[in-house]
């Protein structure tokens, strides 16, 4: 399956990706995670790219795209993907419908996830994440067995730079401005399915099963 997860910073789309992953066999793609590995690889990309980032900007196109053909182009996303914070513009969704059109492709669907912006800032700043694995974690919704330590792999957890309070003001602004857009686009490509983004994530994961019409959906357990 060919999926892309839109919704805000903190909407859940790198939780569910996660989980998604192991249930649809599809390997998550997140641009932010790419371009995360590229400064702390201090690459040149990412050296340029971490100007934008740290500011909560897109990064230039040419940037992202690159990391991510490549990343399309490694064998495990020939039968399908779940892309994660790409495309964040109707541009970036024209040249994903380009990429995918030369090998034959095109997205099966859209799941976005909807959420308010009150929402976005609570849960974004109380956010903490794996330097290792990048598990993420919730300082009062979801805290870690020790604080400071990832559960899974005992990595340090640690906040983004780009989760601090005003960052995320200037990452929702961009969202409103760049990327809502593309809820209209791929509703009229009639790919969409918009999500209620509010609730457990075992509870958006049946949500986004349901929608995909995945076998076994009504096998997640409510609350
Ligand atoms: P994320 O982890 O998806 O929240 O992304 C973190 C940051 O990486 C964003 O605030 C942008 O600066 C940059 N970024 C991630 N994906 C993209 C993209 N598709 N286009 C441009 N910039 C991106």
């Amino acid at each position: 399956m060919r999926l892309v997860l839109l919704g805000p910073p903190g909407a859940g789309k790198g939780t569910q990706a996660r989980v998604l992953e192991t249930r649809l066999r599809a390997p998550q793609i997140a641009s932010g995670d790419l371009l995360r590995a590229a400064v702390r690889n201090k690459t040149a990309l990412g050296l340029e790219a971490k100007t934008y980032m740290d500011k909560g900007a897109l990064v230039p196109d040419e940037l992202v795209l690159k990391l991510i053909g490549e990343r399309l182009g490694q064998s495990d996303a020939k039968s399908g993907f779940l892309l994660d914070g790409f495309p964040r513009s109707v541009q970036q969704a024209e040249t994903l419908a380009d990429m995918l059109e030369a090998r034959k492709e095109r997205l099966d669907k859209v799941i976005a996830l909807i959420l308010p912006d009150e929402e976005v800032v609570k849960r974004i700043s109380g956010r903490r994440t794996c330097r290792n694995c990048g598990a993420m974690y919730h300082v009062i919704y979801d805290p870690p067995l020790n604080m400071g330590i990832c559960n899974t792999c005992q990595g340090e957890l640690y906040q983004r730079d780009d989760d601090a309070e005003d960052t995320v003001k200037m990452r929702l602004e961009v969202y409103a401005d760049s990327t809502r857009p593309l809820l209209d686009y791929y509703e009229t490509q009639g790919i969409l399915a918009k999500i209620d983004g509010i609730g457990r994530p075992e509870e958006i994961e049946k949500r986004i099963l349901t929608a995909l019409g995945v076998k076994g959906a009504a096998e997640v357990p409510e609350a």
